[in-house]
């Protein structure tokens, strides 16, 4: 089996994030690789059906809402990696994009050649039975080999 290199960590920075990276710094551990943190901050805009006249935000709010969102998610994943300093010597690097999550994991680890995707098998969002639908977009078209860590929702 090849060493994996370059291990892509997609988290959602919720309260398993710890687990899911702990899991990738076994493996970068026992291969030599570097590890890649990627949060993707989506953005979901709501329009309204009602019949009433629709008030859109202004273009400077979304974007201002969007600018807050990721500081706040770059905060959240500076503590996450606080978090981590165990005194492994593995290098951590890490970034905050905004997007469609499934399609920019995807393309990051194409773009940085990635040969490992680490996961949680369930987020913030998806079903308690049925793997997450991130994770299972993942499973389906990575373009190298996938770690779904199995995360509360189907060991309880
Ligand atoms: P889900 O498919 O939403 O249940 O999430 C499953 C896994 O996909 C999570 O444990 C994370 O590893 C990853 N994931 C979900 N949402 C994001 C996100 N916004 N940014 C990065 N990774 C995510």
């Amino acid at each position: 089996m090849n060493a994996y290199k370059q291990i892509l960590v997609a988290v959602d920075l919720s309260g398993d994030s710890q687990r899911v990276c702990r899991q990738a710094l076994e493996v970068a551990n026992g291969n030599g690789a570097s590890i890649f943190l990627l949060h993707v901050v989506e953005i979901i805009y709501q329009v309204s059906v009602a019949s009433e006249p629709m008030f859109y935000p202004a273009f400077e709010d979304i974007s201002q809402n969007e600018e807050e969102l990721i500081k706040l998610s770059k905060a959240k994943m500076a503590d996450l990696i606080r978090g981590l300093q165990t005194g492994e010597n593995v290098r951590i690097e890490s970034d905050v994009i905004s997007g469609i999550p499934k399609a920019e994991i995807l393309r990051i680890a194409e773009e940085k050649q990635t040969d490992l995707i680490v996961c949680g098998s369930h987020g913030r969002s998806g079903f308690e039975l049925l793997l997450g639908s991130t994770a299972n977009a993942i499973l389906h078209h990575a373009p190298c080999d996938v770690l779904a860590v199995r995360t509360k929702k189907n060991t309880e």
